[in-house]
């Protein structure tokens, strides 16, 4: 690793673990905070988990585990140019959606919506709680004990009610503060990643047109450029090209801005870097612009095209209809989570249940809950 920039995550200055443990023999605490989230159960269920296709749609589109993977590709990337800490922003990438349901968007509205009495469900959230509490691997502890900076990073938005129950890592909410530059810069891969392979997967699934992007400046521009150079470039070999100039474009912006606002602000201390009222990572304000336009049009003609619609309304019915039977009749639960909706319902007593139930839930795959599905209300599988 590169030396570490003043306003970098450093390990000596790290706010530590919810337990306290003895240091990693030969690695890093960031380290070992990122191999144990590889060796979790739910990052391997990122796997058969999706964003905006079904996972059994077909096996050339992009699932959670894949996408993790290009987040942290394009976040190291970054953070190697920063001098940030590159081990920390990995284990920010790869924990990023650990906490997602099944069917993506879909999936996670409608547990949300099944819960609204019981204190919503937030993926976000869900990812601290899976770290937190429920991966059981260790003796000495719950969760994975993870250090303080990659749970800061892990948690990107909540409201200011979940920020007081949350304690350390929900005390920026409600200062208004930041979370450390590594944090700031997973966040943005993210959006870099999602953006351009959904552009990728939509036009591969054919639910938007090459057409129809050249109206979206920064697609038309590499479009062109490409277009000139290689005139007889194959179409699956020019949307790739294209796509790759724009996360290359993004990511250099990002650096250059990001650079600039460091030099500004000159920040000593990752502590300097909290207390900041603005995130110091972003894209110039033109990029910014454009990468705006371009989610629109993600917004307008992949999400909400019909048969995207018809695969999120499909997957919202499964899960509603899972939950309301898991609420109705805890029977129906695997052993041990019957005993965590017994425990949760005797401390919080309703919300409990449905806490547990929503737990059993947000872990399953798409594949996973459409075969449970199957197993609670299809009467063929009585026989
Ligand atoms: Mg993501």
């Amino acid at each position: 690793m590169t030396l570490l920039a003043d306003y970098a995550a450093q390990e000596q200055h790290s706010l530590g673990r919810r337990f306290a443990e003895e240091p990693p023999t030969y690695r890093s605490e960031f380290q070992r905070d990122r191999d144990r989230i590889i060796h979790s159960a739910a990052f391997r269920r990122l796997e058969y988990k999706t964003q905006v296709f079904v996972n059994h749609e077909g096996d050339m589109f992009r699932t959670r585990l894949t996408h993790s993977i290009e987040v942290a590709q394009i976040g190291r990337s970054i953070a190697r140019i920063l001098h940030l800490n590159e081990d920390l922003v990995e284990t920010i990438a790869l924990a990023h959606d650990l906490g997602h349901t099944p069917f993506g968007h879909a999936g996670q509205d409608a547990l949300n919506a099944c819960m609204k009495d019981y204190g919503g469900f937030e993926h976000n959230l869900q990812s601290l709680r899976v770290v937190d509490e429920l991966e059981e691997r260790y003796a000495d502890f719950p969760g994975l004990n993870l250090t303080y900076e990659s749970r800061e990073g892990i948690l990107k938005h909540c409201s200011p009610q979940k920020a007081r129950e949350l304690g350390d890592v929900g005390q920026r909410f409600l200062n208004k503060q930041q979370p450390g530059l590594e944090a700031q810069i997973v966040n943005l891969a993210d959006e870099i990643a999602y953006n351009n392979h959904d552009v990728d997967d939509g036009l591969r699934a054919g639910l938007i047109k090459l057409e129809q992007l050249c109206e979206i400046r920064l697609f038309a521009e590499q479009f062109h450029v490409v277009k000139q150079r290689y005139p007889e470039l194959t179409d699956r070999r020019l949307i790739h090209e294209i796509i790759r100039r724009m996360i290359n474009l993004l990511v250099v912006d990002l650096i250059d801005h990001t650079q600039q606002r460091i030099a500004e602000v000159n920040p000593d201390s990752i502590h300097d870097v909290r207390a900041q009222t603005e995130m110091l990572a972003g894209f110039g304000e033109e990029m910014q612009a454009l990468h705006l336009e371009l989610k629109q049009f993600l917004r307008h003609r992949l999400y909400r095209h019909y048969r995207v619609h018809r695969m999120s309304a499909k997957a919202s019915r499964i899960l509603s209809a899972l939950f309301n039977a898991f609420m109705d009749d805890i029977g129906l639960l695997p052993y041990d989570y019957q005993q965590s909706a017994k425990d949760y319902e005797k401390q919080q007593g309703k919300p409990g249940r449905a806490r547990a139930v929503a737990d059993y839930i947000a872990g399953m795959t798409d594949r996973y809950a459409i075969t449970e599905y199957g197993r609670i209300f299809d009467a063929a599988e009585l026989t």
